[in-house]
């Protein structure tokens, strides 16, 4: 994105990557179907960035969901609005927009340069990269650095450039996972049967918070909206404690009192199980669920059992690290840069994107402000060099 903005006003663009392609793990977010951004009122959406929502409100403002929607379509991509208020292209996929995206950068006249790994400046301030064919050098009149936070490492983003920023004195807070699984202890048998299927339409609670959504059941615990929601949370939680509750609430939509009355007129003679598949709906996942928290002490009376589907819960034992982590907090502080997003330990040098310390649910807030701001920091760029 900052490519695409400095080409356009006419500045001779490369990008270096050091994977042998770029947009790695924007494919890989391709995969969920590339949940671009979100339809929420612009206020709330900005509020989602928690600590970081003021220093990136003026990013996204420039650059709010509308742009990166005509964007995208600009793109041949057309996208629809979920249930979720959640924007996705038509598509499901990133592969056609960057094809698309990559295709036009091309006729703009950036050059893309692959398998080239900064490693930092040389002494005399040129740009030092490690490639194939041995160490390179190169000058430029600005530089934008894009280099992605910690997770899913093997995507290229393996935050290994810390130390390279680190030694130009730039202040950085470590990283540590964000929008990651959880660890739940399953018994064998639970894990066995269910990794792999769905929890839909659930709520789930713990530490004061809670979020709705679905989350699926996977060998080590649960994953999906719902846990990311509270990952956050949950993991600094972790990190003091090694280890809390989770509430899940199988039915939100029905009150205590509403599955208390549905389980009464169950017939008597049915198992417990079968009470719960035929008055309440409940899939062999979520009765499985049930009886994977309660053991032997599920209980059997129906104001009991209703409780109990209103909250089930799990003991939580640790939190999934940045190897599949959707995203990662830590990065260069945000107080390291200027309004412009140019570093202060090195002017001429802007940062952008998932490197930068601010983290966010899922939902299409983690593209947005990498989208918003990559164009911030080439205009700052721009700026600077006096073509704006
Ligand atoms: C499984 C998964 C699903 C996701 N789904 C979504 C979603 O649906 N919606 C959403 O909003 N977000 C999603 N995300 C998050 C989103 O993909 C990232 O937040 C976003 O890609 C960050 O963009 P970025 O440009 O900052 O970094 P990246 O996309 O990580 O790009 C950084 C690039 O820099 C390169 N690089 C790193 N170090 C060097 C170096 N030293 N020299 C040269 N090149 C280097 C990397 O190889 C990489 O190509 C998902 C992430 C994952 C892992």
């Amino acid at each position: 994105m900052a490519a695409e903005t400095l080409v356009r006003a006419g500045v001779a663009t490369t990008v270096y990557e050091k994977m042998p392609s770029v947009g790695r793990k924007l494919l890989m977010a391709g995969r969920g179907g590339l949940n671009l951004t979100h339809s929420e009122p612009l206020e709330r959406f900005i509020a989602r960035y928690g600590p970081a929502a003021e220093r990136l409100a003026p990013y996204v403002e420039a650059f709010p969901p509308a742009a990166l929607i005509a964007w995208a379509e600009g793109l041949g991509q057309p996208v629809f609005t979920g249930t979720s208020g959640r924007v996705f292209p038509k598509s499901l996929k990133a592969s056609p927009l960057l094809r698309a995206w990559l295709a036009r950068l091309s006729e703009l006249g950036v050059e893309i340069r692959t398998r080239q790994a900064w490693q930092g400046w040389s002494e005399a301030g040129g740009l030092r990269f490690a490639t194939p064919e041995g160490p390179a050098e190169t000058q430029a009149d600005g530089v934008i650095l894009a280099l992605g936070g910690a997770s899913w490492p093997r995507l290229g983003s393996d935050g290994a450039w810390t130390e390279a920023l680190a030694g130009s004195g730039a202040a950085l807070a470590p990283f540590r996972p964000s929008n990651m699984g959880v660890c739940a202890g399953w018994t064998v048998l639970f894990a066995e049967r269910f990794a792999g299927q769905p929890l839909k339409n659930i709520a789930a609670s713990a530490e004061g918070r809670s979020a709705r959504g679905d989350a699926v059941v996977t060998r080590y615990g649960l994953e999906g909206g719902v846990i990311y929601g509270l990952s956050a949370g949950l993991r600094d939680v972790m990190e003091a404690r090694g280890e809390t509750v989770l509430n899940v609430d199988l039915r939100p939509d029905a009150s205590a009192g509403e599955l208390t009355a549905r389980l009464a007129r169950a017939r008597a003679g049915d198992s417990a199980s079968n009470q719960l598949r035929k008055a309440l709906r409940l899939s062999h996942v979520e009765i499985g669920l049930l009886r994977e928290a309660h053991g032997l002490a599920l209980p059997t009376g129906p104001g009991e059992l209703a409780r109990a589907i209103k909250a089930v819960p799990l003991r939580l034992t640790g939190v999934q690290g940045l190897e599949r982590a959707i995203s990662s907090a830590g990065g260069v502080r945000l107080d390291q840069v200027d309004a412009d997003l140019m570093l202060n330990a090195r002017p001429g040098v802007f940062l952008a994107g998932e490197m930068l310390d601010w983290e966010a649910p899922t939902g299409g807030y983690l593209l947005q402000a990498s989208f918003a701001t990559g164009r911030a920091a080439a205009e700052g760029l721009l700026k600077r060099l006096g073509r704006l």
